[in-house]
Parts: C-alpha cells; sequence; structure tokens
C-alpha cells in the first residue's frame, strides 16, 4: 500500500534489537563481475554516485588545494626542521577536524537526519569505562588526533624529505603523463588491496587483543571512529604510502594516497546509510558497519571482492530472520560484537 507520507520504516527494516538495515543486501562493485557487465561498470566509473564522482574526484581537490596553498615546497623539504612539520601537522588536523568534525556536527550535532537511516540507532555512548573519559566521541577524537594524525604526518614528512633528496623515485608529470593520471586511479585500488590484508593481520588473535580490539570498541561507530586506532594500528594503517618508495610517482600521488586513508574512514565510520539529507548526499558504508557490528566479516571496502574471494563476506541480512537466505550460503555469524 502506497501512502503520500513515506517513513523511514517503508525503506529498509528493523531487526528485533531496533537496528535498522537498507532494503537490499550489500553488493560489491561490477568491475570484478563475472560475466562481466560492461554498462554496469561504466555507469559505476562514470555515474552518480559512483567510483570517481562525488568522493575520489572531491578528495583529489583537497590534494590538489593541500599541494597548491598549504604544503611547504619540496626544497623546504630538504632538510628537517620544525617549521615545515608543523605546518604539515596542522594543515593535518585541520582536514581532519573538517572532515570528521563536519560529519559530526551534520549528523550527531544538528542531527540533520534524525536516525532515519542509521544502522543502529543509538548515539554516540557516553558513561561507558570502555571509553577514555567515559565517552566514546572524545575517546575517538583522542586517538584520532594522538595516534592517527601524527603516524599520517610524519610518513608524509619522510616522503616529502626523501623526494626532495631524490631517496626515491620521483615522476615528472611532464615527461609521463599518461602514467601520471593513470596512477592517481590506481591508488584507490592498491589502498583496497593494501586494507583487506592489513586489516586481516590485525584480527589475528593476540594483535586483535592488543592493538585492534581499541578500534572495535566502536560497536555502534561515528564518524570520529574512522581514525580512532592504536599507535601500532596507525603505523600499519598507513604505511599503505611506503608504495612510492619503490612505485615512481609525485609527491602529489603520495599526498593524495595519504589523505584518502585519512580523511575517507570519516564517512564509512558515521553509521548511516546514504544517500541522506533527503536523498540528496551519496555516504556511508553498511558494509563496514556489518565489520564493526560482527567483527569477522567484511574486512575490505566494496570496490575489489576480496571478501568474497577469501570467504569473509557477510551480505547484511539479518540474521534473527531464518527465511533471508545468508550471503552466499555461509551460516550466519554467531558472534555478536553487541553487549549493550
Ligand atoms: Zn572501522
Ligand atoms: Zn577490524
Amino acid at each position: 500500500m502506497e501512502t503520500e507520507n513515506p517513513t523511514d520504516t517503508e525503506f529498509g527494516e528493523y531487526n528485533s534489537k531496533g537496528e535498522w538495515r537498507p532494503p537490499y543486501n550489500v553488493e560489491f562493485s561490477p568491475l570484478f563481475s563475472w560475466p562481466p557487465r560492461p554498462k554496469a561498470t561504466l555507469k559505476w566509473l562514470f555515474g552518480y554516485p559512483g567510483f570517481l564522482w562525488p568522493w575520489h574526484i572531491i578528495f583529489f581537490a583537497v590534494t590538489c588545494i593541500s599541494w597548491l596553498w598549504l604544503q611547504p615546497s619540496l626544497e623546504r623539504c630538504a632538510t628537517f626542521s620544525f617549521d615545515w612539520i608543523a605546518q604539515m601537522f596542522a594543515r593535518n588536523m585541520l582536514l581532519l577536524w573538517g572532515v570528521c568534525g563536519g560529519w559530526h556536527l551534520l549528523l550527531y550535532s544538528f542531527k540533520k537526519q534524525g536516525t532515519k537511516q542509521k544502522y543502529d540507532p543509538r548515539w554516540q555512548n557516553k558513561g561507558s569505562k570502555k571509553f577514555l573519559f567515559k565517552n566514546q566521541v572524545y575517546d575517538n577524537i583522542f586517538w584520532s588526533c594522538l595516534s592517527g594524525v601524527p603516524f599520517w604526518t610524519a610518513y608524509e614528512v619522510f616522503f616529502m624529505w626523501a623526494y626532495a633528496n631524490d631517496k626515491i623515485p620521483y615522476l615528472e608529470w611532464a615527461m609521463h603523463p599518461v602514467y601520471f593520471v593513470l596512477m592517481f586511479l590506481l591508488i584507490p585500488f592498491w589502498r583496497e588491496f593494501h586494507f583487506y590484508w592489513i586489516h586481516r593481520f590485525l584480527h589475528w588473535k593476540p594483535l586483535f587483543k592488543m592493538v585492534h580490539s581499541l578500534h572495535h570498541l566502536n560497536v555502534n561507530p561515528g564518524p570520529w571512529s574512522g581514525l580512532a586506532m592504536h599507535p601500532v594500528e596507525s603505523f600499519g594503517y598507513f604505511s599503505v604510502i611506503l608504495i612510492h618508495a619503490i612505485i615512481p610517482s609525485h609527491p602529489l600521488h603520495m599526498l593524495f594516497n595519504a589523505q584518502l586513508t585519512a580523511l575517507s574512514p570519516a564517512g564509512g565510520h558515521h553509521g548511516f546509510e546514504g544517500p541522506i539529507l533527503d536523498g540528496k548526499l551519496p555516504t556511508g558504508s553498511y558494509f563496514h558497519y556489518l565489520h564493526h557490528r560482527y567483527y569477522r566479516y567484511n574486512f575490505g571496502e566494496c570496490t575489489i571482492p576480496f571478501d568474497k574471494w577469501f570467504g569473509s563476506f557477510h551480505d547484511g541480512s539479518f540474521d534473527t530472520d531464518p527465511s533471508r537466505p545468508w550471503g552466499d550460503g555461509k551460516k550466519p555469524p554467531t558472534t555478536d560484537m553487541r553487549s549493550d
């Protein structure tokens, strides 16, 4: 039956715990579909919302702005000194506060979306001893700023110094323009590959206990949860940048890779399914929310189906509903991270 004023209960569904899920299962991009789906792939690449537009293009623009106006010149980076390192640290802080703070203001302070399309109806935790300062948001900000940003900046600083001193292969735009552009398109794939394996490694029991469990305190993640990581995890997570020590690249590529790694998690952790704001803004990751919810599934992202290939995929159907087929016929997850 159709109603004139559809509410969120008609889009998606709720389980007995009051959790919401979209009315479709998680899907991977059509890029690696078999048999190939050329039309769907082109649409995914160039359509809206798609691989390029809006988010990769927005982050590319952020990188260009950073490079042109907020980045110390390569000559200055030839010798380590406080002034240019502090400038990069401050720039990164500003970018992180802009992105995570922006999402937080929009969805959690001004509550522009209410709880519509919010996977977990609860707001960020206050009072639980498991979080620093007994406050999930403050805890997440603490780790993002004192673990995430320092490691992110340290890699960038080291690489700027290495480019300036010809320690690593430097790619000139004018000499190889096609390769120069291609590198930007390949970086997100490299990032996803790196993330999947480093993330699986972090789920190795001893490492999970000592390191990665800190990120997983966020069973109900928010915008600031993305970079809320133990220092060892930050070190591993940002090692995605090390590729530029081997593959010829320009500092702009390195910066794009680093900023994508630092700034994109906020949109994948804010806990809402896009498009939000009356269907205008594509964002969110039910895929990664499920990782926080069930933690044994969905280690990667949605472009390259590593999770499908390596048997760790959860398609997002509620395990409470026995009538639903459950991702590739696998057993439903038995481990529920949600404790309260
Ligand atoms: Zn996460
Ligand atoms: Zn994890």
